[in-house]
């Protein structure tokens, strides 16, 4: 399950928005809400006339949901493989990066993952 192609490919290839703009700002998130793919929490608000609501993520099947993607390589992570990342596991402590094409994740954002899961 996936955002509409047309609505997202371009943001393929590019990096941060006009909120962030450090080069590890490379994922967009599909939003809970309304099911729309924007950078981030401002864009969407700048955008919609609705507040955000978080992804649940209590079973199974909310953590398979696709909800963010890479915009290195338009790979989309499901909510637990994008929390996990950020889960300060072994294998990627304070090193968040796309599974698929080894792109950085900004560290930064696990300050508001709480905003877009709940977590
Ligand atoms: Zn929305
Ligand atoms: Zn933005
Ligand atoms: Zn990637």
């Amino acid at each position: 399950m996936t955002s509409d192609p047309s609505e997202t490919a371009h943001l393929i290839g590019g990096v941060g928005c006009e909120h962030w703009n450090s080069r590890l700002d490379v994922v967009a998130i599909r939003f809970h809400c309304c099911g729309r793919t924007y950078p981030c929490l401002h864009c969407h608000d700048e955008a919609s006339d609705h507040p955000v609501t978080p992804w649940p993520t209590d079973t199974s099947d909310d953590l398979a949901v696709d909800a963010v993607m890479c915009r290195c390589c338009g790979t989309w992570l499901s909510v637990g493989e994008y929390l996990s990342l950020y889960a300060g596991s072994a294998q990627h402590p304070e090193r968040p990066a796309c599974p698929h094409c080894a792109a950085p994740f900004n560290p930064g954002c696990a300050r508001h993952t709480h905003l877009y899961f709940q977590v």
